[in-house]
């Protein structure tokens, strides 16, 4: 049974309540976690707020960064077992796990490495006075992370907070928290002092909705669902805290008659079956011009119906999906587009010996895809990939534009001013040009426009959602 981390000690919830978490992969129940609720997140809140005003907020920006350097040494050195926990926890192939390890350590590291490189302004003003303009920390971070990357999201929303010298808490995904508490004590044993980092485990609309709601944070970075972010968003407000939502995406592949079909094929493929599609950015539409479509997209049927599906220790293409609801909810958009006729052109495979109790569902390729049809439009969040014709560049545009999501983009020509024309009238946060980096480049600041989210994280730009300025003015005469 595992506990929570709350200004450097471990606590069960007050109440002694409990989460089973279960195996993706078998469907079986192989730990607890506790069951945090109001109670559990004020302690966290106060335990930031001390070490706000205790050891870690008299730290330098320099010291901060050493240590969030050491943290990410830690993650390496602990690789094995944290992607063993993932894995597990997730139900993802365990190379895949593995990655997310070395993501979550690459996050301290660039973030540790900026923390003293972010510097503020000296501003001309009037004769005799003297302007300068500070970068401070924002306060109480409070961070609501989903379940498909948790190791990552943690790496994603936590670093550059404590970069910049806040305290955070961190309310994982109630299915998958195991991460974030093995990770705690590792960031603990590598320097980070007591209440900089607090865990509190639990529901979401228990912990996660006390958290987001608490007048004592100061901001709430929030990924996952649009009914919940816009709740998050309403919670926050009441407060005026600042948000930054993540909230997903529809986001297309627009391949033009002169792709690369070589190299576009299987990164098509992978950016869709990636995470069995649990992923925000996965490259869910393909639209392709429609005098290439059928040639094109029966490459794509080739290399999809190659995908495979299993355990974390088969460690293919796909792992199952995260829990029973998700499996329905995949499977209900599968039924329903072959309910209502639209052909179905490639399938993967469920290995034979993956649990039948697991959570697997069959990664499927459909087209041609009516543009007002669910698949077209929906946030499926599961391995099902969307084929759509276009006529031209204007249609295609349009046809890209024409969800209510903007995350990211690709686009796929070897025509140099349509790359470009075609990149800067798409709406989103992130296009690609002739390559796809759904989840990666910690470097590259990332977010949505539209119903996708609103504020930055990765890059440099996260640490200025991250901070705060305050302008100080003196009169010298
Ligand atoms: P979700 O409910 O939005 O969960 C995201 C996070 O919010 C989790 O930590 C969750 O905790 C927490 N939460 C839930 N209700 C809350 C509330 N009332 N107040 C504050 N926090 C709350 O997402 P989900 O149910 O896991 O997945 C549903 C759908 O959301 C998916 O099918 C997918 O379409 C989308 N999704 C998107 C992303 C993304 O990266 N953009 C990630 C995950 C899911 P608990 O998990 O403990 O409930
Ligand atoms: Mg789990």
């Amino acid at each position: 049974m595992k506990q929570m981390f709350i200004g450097g000690r471990w606590l069960a919830a007050q109440d002694g309540r409990t989460i089973p978490v279960v195996s993706p992969a078998d469907g079986e129940a192989f730990e607890q976690i506790p069951r945090g609720g109001a109670h559990e997140v004020d302690r966290a809140v106060a335990a930031a707020r001390a070490a706000l005003d205790g050891p870690w907020g008299r730290l330098g920006a320099t010291e901060r960064g050493r240590i969030l350097g050491r943290i990410a040494d830690a993650v390496l050195a602990h690789e094995d077992e944290l992607a063993r926990i993932e894995a597990q926890d997730t139900g993802k192939p365990t190379s895949t796990a593995r990655n997310d390890i070395r993501v979550l350590a690459r996050y301290f590291e660039f973030y540790g490495a900026a923390a003293d490189k972010v510097h503020g302004q000296t501003i001309p003003f009037l004769p005799g006075h003297q302007v300068s303009l500070l970068r401070e920390p924002l306060g109480v971070t409070a961070h609501i992370i989903p379940w498909n990357y948790p190791a990552q999201m943690l790496g994603r929303t936590v670093a550059p907070a404590l970069a910049m010298g806040n305290a955070a808490v961190l309310k994982p995904a109630e299915d998958t928290s195991l991460s974030a508490l093995r990770f705690a004590e590792i960031a603990t044993a590598a320097g980070l002092p007591e209440g900089a980092l607090n865990i509190v485990t639990g529901l979401g609309e228990e912990a996660g909705a006390a958290l987001a709601a608490h007048p004592g944070i100061d901001f709430v970075s929030f990924t996952g669902s649009n009914e919940v972010g816009t709740l998050v968003q309403q919670a926050a407000a009441r407060h005026a805290v600042k948000c930054v939502l993540e909230l997903g995406g529809k986001s297309p592949q627009i391949v033009f008659d002169d792709v690369d079909a070589a190299r576009a094929v299987p990164i098509i493929v992978r950016a869709i079956v990636q995470n069995a599609g649990q992923t925000c950015t996965a490259g869910s539409r393909l639209l392709v011009q429609r005098s290439i479509h059928d040639r094109f997209v029966s490459l794509v049927a080739e290399a999809f119906a190659r995908v495979r599906v299993g355990t974390p220790a088969m460690d293919l293409d796909c792992g199952p999906v995260m829990n029973p609801a998700q499996q329905r909810r995949v499977q209900r958009y599968i039924d329903e587009a072959r309910a209502a006729g639209i052909p179905v052109l490639a399938e993967g495979r469920i290995e034979a010996d993956a649990p039948r109790t697991g959570f697997y569902v069959k990664p499927t390729l459909f087209g041609p895809v009516p543009r007002d049809a669910a698949l077209a439009r929906e946030e499926v969040f599961g391995p099902v990939l969307a084929a759509l014709p276009f006529d031209d560049e204007a249609d295609a545009i349009r046809l890209a534009n024409g969800t209510d999501y903007g995350l990211l983009a690709a686009v796929w020509t070897e025509n140099a001013g349509r790359l470009q024309r075609v990149a800067k009238a798409v709406r989103a946060g992130q296009v690609f040009m002739n390559c796809y980096g759904a989840g990666g480049g910690v470097e590259l600041p990332f977010g949505g426009t539209k119903r996708s989210g609103h504020g930055r994280e990765k890059g440099l730009l996260a640490l200025e959602e991250l901070s705060t300025t305050k302008t100080l003015v003196q009169f010298h005469g």
